[in-house]
């Protein structure tokens, strides 16, 4: 790349543009002594941006929002919520910021965002501010979903701003950049919807089709699309987060966003035992967003959203109102179809190749496998990598794991009949997590300045399918003494 190109970062100010009113032009705080934590040179190289450059103190000041490329508007976003179930009409962007839109590789624009750039008018009692220790954890998680093919936000790089930050006692500072499809919300169509002004909610509703769903904009009702566009996306979005066991911990429509990709790692984990009830976050006190509910929360966030929009599903608000439900019924049945088609991949079998339900031998064979889960406690990862094993005729180290012998036997009898493909398995069942206790003790050690187990983990994470020698640690469930892991919000 030439020394132009790699100094002139584009930065396009779309959002800021099109949608003013949601958009409040902001500047990052200043970082007094930044540090390059971590950089993803593959996500830089993707989006056309030198790695070395970016590693410079030009480069780290372009990471930190201290220094804005001309042409772009950094803004905070101006978002609603409901939060744990109860609205709020100003949410918004109270440590963030959007530094604008950069041109992937496939000409599709992405946004650069900044998370612990400093308080903004939405910060409220906030300082403004990140840690080290969460935001390593943020691109850790979304980095390993991302090589577990579940869409996400992708991390870019984490600065250390060189401040000290108050939490429970001072702890170093440090900013997350990161990359997604968008920052549009179900809590920016809330926001617009509560703002009275159809006029906005429609240019919003056309910037996130041109940007996600480019095709609803031919359809008959392009509302209706874009609303069942993003209902298939969270469908399938969810069923992927159930298929590996994750539990993002605090869903409320701030946090769920229009393009269907994973959004805001705070509370999140996934589960080492399998566990319906699985549940991390330490505010999450009445357990609304625990592993099995996942769904039905999406489904009642996706309400929210049909609410929403219901100014442009039809003049008749009555008639909106019936489209806006049957289309809410659709996502039954698609989340349902993509976590079995998931679940039967897992087991190496077969799925219909056009969607349609799975043969009534093979979605017994599903149950049954989830049967045995729930008996457990059985590790939900080594579980499935114990398949693979028995696929391949070893049957020992999953029996090994299992209460109910002769259930497990029974099971596997019919399924091994229906002659599992080891190789599907493989693809599909990672045999690298970021388990909670690796992502502690990586953590800890990044906070007090050794980055070396934090490199590890994610170079095992990064390749979660791929096993390899030296790494039997990170393959491992959590050591006896580990006990039950809490997770934090407000990080
Ligand atoms: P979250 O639960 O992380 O999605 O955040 C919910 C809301 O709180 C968003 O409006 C955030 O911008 C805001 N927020 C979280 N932490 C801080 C902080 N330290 N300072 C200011 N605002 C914050
Ligand atoms: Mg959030």
């Amino acid at each position: 790349m030439s020394a132009a190109a790699e100094t002139t970062l584009t930065l396009d100010n779309r959002f800021a543009r099109e949608l003013p009113e949601l958009a409040v032009p902001w500047q990052a705080e200043e970082a007094p002594d930044p540090a390059l934590l971590v950089l993803n040179d593959g996500l830089a190289r993707r989006l056309g941006l030198d790695p070395e450059f970016l590693s410079s103190n030009d480069g780290i000041r372009l990471l930190t929002g201290n220094h804005v490329p001309a042409g772009a508007t950094p803004v905070a976003q101006a978002y609603a919520g409901h939060q744990f179930g109860g609205y709020s009409p100003r949410l918004g962007d109270g440590r963030a910021l959007l530094l604008g839109e950069v041109t992937g590789p496939d000409g599709h624009q992405l946004d650069l965002h900044l998370k612990g750039s400093g308080r903004t008018p939405f910060a409220r009692a906030g300082d403004g501010l990140a840690v080290v220790g969460p935001m390593l954890r943020e691109y850790l998680v979304s980095e390993s979903m991302h090589a577990l093919g579940i869409p996400s936000t992708r991390a870019l790089a984490v600065v250390a701003t060189g401040r000290q930050v108050r939490r429970e006692g001072l702890l170093p500072g440090a900013l997350l950049a990161r990359v997604a499809a968008s920052h549009l919300r179900v809590g920016s169509f809330q926001y617009a919807r509560a703002a009275d002004d159809v006029d906005l909610l429609r240019r919003l509703a056309d910037h996130a089709i041109a940007r996600h769903y480019p095709a609803a904009a031919a359809a008959e009702q392009p509302y209706l699309e874009l609303f069942r566009n993003v209902l298939a996306a969270q469908a399938d979005l969810v069923a992927r987060w159930m298929l590996v066991g994750f539990v993002h911990g605090v869903m409320n429509t701030d946090n769920m966003t229009i393009s269907g990709e994973t959004i805001d790692y705070g509370p999140c984990a996934f589960m080492d035992a399998f566990d319906p009830g699985a549940l991390y976050s330490s505010i999450d006190t009445g357990g609304r967003y625990a592993y099995s509910n996942q769904p039905i929360v999406a489904e009642w966030n996706l309400a929210r959203l049909a609410e929403a929009l219901l100014p442009l599903l039809h003049e008749d608000q009555e008639k909106a109102v019936e489209l806006a439900v049957e289309a809410l019924g659709l996502f039954r049945p698609a989340y349902g179809a993509a976590w079995q088609a998931g679940m039967l991949a897992k087991l190496g079998l077969p799925a219909p190749a056009d969607g349609s339900p799975a043969d009534p031998e093979s979605a017994g064979l599903v149950d049954g496998a989830l049967a045995l889960l729930k008996d457990g406690p059985v590790d939900h990862t080594q579980f499935f990598r114990n398949l693979v094993k028995a696929a391949r005729g070893d049957a020992g180290p999953v029996r090994g794991m299992i209460m109910d012998l002769a259930a497990y036997d029974a099971w596997a009898a019919r399924w091994l009949a229906r002659q599992p493909d080891p190789a599907l398995m493989d693809r599909t069942n990672p045999i690298y997590i970021p388990r909670n206790h690796l992502v502690e003790e990586a953590l800890a050690a990044a906070t007090a300045g050794d980055l070396a187990p934090f490199h590890l983990l994610l170079d095992a994470v990064g390749s979660p399918f791929t096993e390899r020698p030296g790494l039997e640690r990170f393959a491992e469930g959590p050591p006896a003494d580990f006990g039950a892991y809490r997770s934090y919000c407000g990080t």
